[in-house]
């Protein structure tokens, strides 16, 4: 899959959940403003709430240098069957569940904006914002149409080909304990740091004079 092809794929992923949008929340998320980017940033997705419309930044560039195990979600619900972390190595479906997980932000968004009633859902609780039980309840509702199969979890990351991703960044065997040595280019630094900040794209800070980024990679691929 090259850029073009991610990019077109996402914004057809991206129109057909906006007739769900419309279908299941009656909520109008088509002029949202997609933006794809080759970034090699390791958050691949972020959704803006603006007025009048709303807008996506999707960083496909890792992605498209990698081979992926997996698609990575929030630990608070990565065991979801329906809306979790889950094995898979096709790219397609992997940005299909980024695309999901954006939009149920955008919906979210213009719930809250229009003060559309959700069932089971107060007023307060559709106002919560990031990833609360109302934001986790529209993707469900999109992800199961969109990837209509029960996933199976997988608990490693996602990228295996990314060393080094950028420059300050290698992908690691699997978190190293502070105070453990890990090799990086053939030169042993002390772990210092694990800054899991966001759960997602974990990085571990390392020490010599210099600091690495460390992006998780699975034992198996490291052993390979
Ligand atoms: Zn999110």
């Amino acid at each position: 899959m090259n850029f073009e092809e991610a990019s077109s794929h996402i914004n057809s992923v991206f129109a057909q959940v906006s007739i769900l949008a419309k279908d299941l929340f009656g909520v109008d998320i088509s002029k949202t403003e997609i933006i794809v980017s080759d970034s090699k940033s390791l958050s691949p997705g972020t959704a803006y709430s603006l007025r009048p419309n709303h807008r996506i930044r999707f960083r496909i560039g890792l992605l498209l240098a990698s081979r992926i195990a997996g698609f990575t979600e929030y630990k608070s619900y990565s065991r979801d069957p329906r809306i979790g972390s889950f094995a898979t190595t096709d790219k397609r479906e992997w940005l299909v569940a980024l695309v999901c997980h954006e939009a149920a932000h955008i919906i979210n968004y213009e719930l809250k904006r229009l003060k559309i009633p959700v069932p089971g859902f107060s007023q307060a609780a559709v106002a919560k914002a990031n990833h609360s039980p109302i934001f986790r309840h529209i993707y469900k509702k999109i992800r199961i149409v969109m990837i209509p199969r029960e996933t199976t979890y997988y608990e490693g990351n996602i990228y295996l080909d990314a060393t080094p991703v950028r420059k300050k960044v290698v992908a690691y065997a699997d978190f190293p304990e502070k105070g453990t040595m890990v090799e990086i280019h053939g030169k042993k630094y002390e772990v210092v740091l694990f800054k899991p900040r966001n759960y997602k794209y974990p990085f571990i800070a390392v020490n010599g004079n210099k600091r690495y980024k460390l992006l998780r990679k699975t034992v198996e691929a490291a052993m390979k």
